[in-house]
């Protein structure tokens, strides 16, 4: 596989890139792991800690420079990533094994952000509104919160950072920026492009490392506001660990165990299809990725029958090739995590309708690889129909009544993504009534994010603070300013303001 030198990694820091951490970290390709993509510093204890003190030193005058300037670097920012949006899809897909095109999506998705939060520049950032005392003009305004710590997942390694870092530094926070240990090449490509949009260089700071800098971010109080998208389990760590600090804010984005619903009514072409791009897109690893499919039973024989063959037929090999539907597993742990699933499904029952495992493409025949596995299995308390696998694996459910499939669809622990593919407004009002998520979709996959809409689950798949445009509320707090213009104090509520 073609690629320039591994990238030199560096922290930033105080203004500043360094080198050198407490030790050198490699990220590999997971197409090709002989493929090296940078040799990337992990930052020390003091490194951390001079990072975070940076922030905080950095936040009143951010916090305090117009916001339509700090606006103003997000545009400057969208030119950087329209002129360089090619060779950062290449970096991505070469880094974390997303097909070019998907990565190109990814950036895009990405200036998108950059670009809606430049366009809330000059927006309003408050309300006037009445009070009970005429003589009183009462007002609500968001201010930033302080500092921020995003720490983020690689499978989409620009998208969700440019979710948080955006609404951010938008509203004058400064921000501590932790990509994932396997995809710190693209994160380090960020922050290099918010340094050359004329952002200070104290405002954002990059840290490269794993779970112990992480932590050591949130065990900061200076840290106000902890913005974490990853996996259920750190989550919940996080929200542990930030228990104590009564004015910390934590919004995790975390994992799925999503289906697609398709109703007696379903067109059978689009329901193969939305089923297809749902579970297999990406090798099945995003967090909105459909591991569940819950079929009307009247249908089940044609749509099995149709579902298999296309799967089938799915071009996996070299994200690369222009021709390929999905690309590996992100490594080798990855990998095996989802033959262990594999091997559960069948241990529990699931007759195998398509074995997946181990393949070798032409294209690149060394790297973590899957073909996809599928399986009917009618008992949804299984774990294997439970758990969030993130891969190629995906399990057929059949109902009969509509109610039976919104108990399935409801019956997990999580509650992010939902499809429903029907022909009737009513099955359709139904689903959106009663199942429990966040992103919901009709005649659609599971799968797809626009940045002007709220991104975040419920249950363990979110703790109600969504990514993207919703973020906004999370990293600013609304206070209240009324000022007098009468002669003497009046209170609200008829309370007496006479002083004997
Ligand atoms: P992960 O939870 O392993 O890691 C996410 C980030 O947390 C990484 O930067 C990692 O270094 C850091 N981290 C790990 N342990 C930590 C700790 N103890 N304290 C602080 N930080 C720590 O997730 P991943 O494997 O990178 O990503 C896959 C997961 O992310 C899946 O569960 C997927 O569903 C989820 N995800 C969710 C969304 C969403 O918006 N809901 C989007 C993308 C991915």
């Amino acid at each position: 596989m073609m690629h320039p030198a591994p990238m030199i990694g560096r922290l930033w820091i105080a203004g500043e890139w360094q080198d050198i951490g407490s030790g050198e970290w490699l990220s590999r390709s997971p197409s090709d792991p002989e493929t090296i993509i940078g040799r990337f510093p992990i930052a020390t204890p003091e490194q951390i800690d001079r990072a975070i003190a940076t922030a905080r030193d950095a936040f009143p005058s951010w916090r305090r420079q117009s916001r339509i300037l700090r606006a103003e670097c997000f545009d400057r920012l969208a030119r950087l990533i329209e002129r360089d949006t090619d060779s950062l899809a290449q970096l991505m897909a070469m880094e974390i094994g997303k097909p070019l095109s998907e990565c190109r999506a990814e950036v895009i998705e990405g200036l998108h952000m950059v670009q809606y939060v430049f366009g809330t520049g000059r927006e309003p950032i408050g309300q006037i509104v009445a009070s009970e005392i005429p003589e009183k003009d009462a007002f609500v305004r968001r201010v930033p919160k302080g500092v921020v710590a995003v720490i983020t997942p690689w499978n989409f390694p620009f998208a969700v950072p440019l979710w948080m870092l955006g609404p951010s530094l938008l509203e004058g926070n400064t921000v501590l920026f932790k990509p994932s240990e396997s995809s710190p090449a693209v994160g380090q490509r960020l922050v290099e492009l918010f340094l050359e949009a004329g952002f200070p260089g104290e405002v954002l700071q990059l840290l490269h490392g794993a779970d112990a800098v992480g932590e050591r971010l949130v065990q900061s109080p200076v840290v106000q506001v902890v913005l974490f998208t990853g996996s259920a389990a750190v989550g919940r760590t996080i929200m542990q660990q930030s228990a104590g600090m009564s004015d910390r804010i934590v919004a995790a984005e975390m994992g799925g165990k999503n289906a697609v619903i398709i109703a007696a009514d379903a067109q059978l072409e689009m329901a193969v299809n939305a089923a297809i791009l749902s579970a297999f897109k990406t090798a099945g690893q995003r967090c909105v990725s459909a591991s569940r499919l819950i079929v009307a039973e009247s249908l089940l024989a044609r749509f099995t029958e149709r579902f298999v063959a296309t799967a089938d037929r799915l071009r996996i090999g070299n994200p690369l090739n222009p021709q390929t539907f999905y690309g590996p597993l992100i490594h080798a742990a990855a990998r095996d995590n989802v033959l262990r699933y594999n091997a559960l499904a069948e241990s529990e029952g699931a007759e195998i309708l398509r074995r997946g495992g181990p393949i070798q493409p032409s294209d690149a025949p060394h790297g973590y690889f899957l073909s996809p596995q599928i399986y009917r299995l009618d008992s949804p308390k299984a774990r294997c129909l439970q758990e969030e696998v993130f891969g190629p694996h995906v399990g057929i459910v059949s109902f009969r009544e509509l109610p039976e499939a919104i108990d399935l669809a409801n019956g997990t622990d999580y509650g992010l993504s939902l499809a429903v593919i029907t022909e009737s407004y009513r099955t359709m009002r139904l689903i959106r009534e009663e199942c429990r998520f966040g992103m919901g979709y009709v005649n659609l996959p599971c799968i797809g994010a626009e940045v002007h809409l709220p991104f975040g689950g419920v249950k363990r798949s979110g703790n109600g603070h969504p990514s993207a445009a919703g973020l906004v509320d999370t990293v600013t707090h609304r206070i209240a300013w009324t000022v007098n213009h009468g002669e003497s104090i009046r209170m609200a509520q008829g309370l007496t303001a006479e002083v004997p």
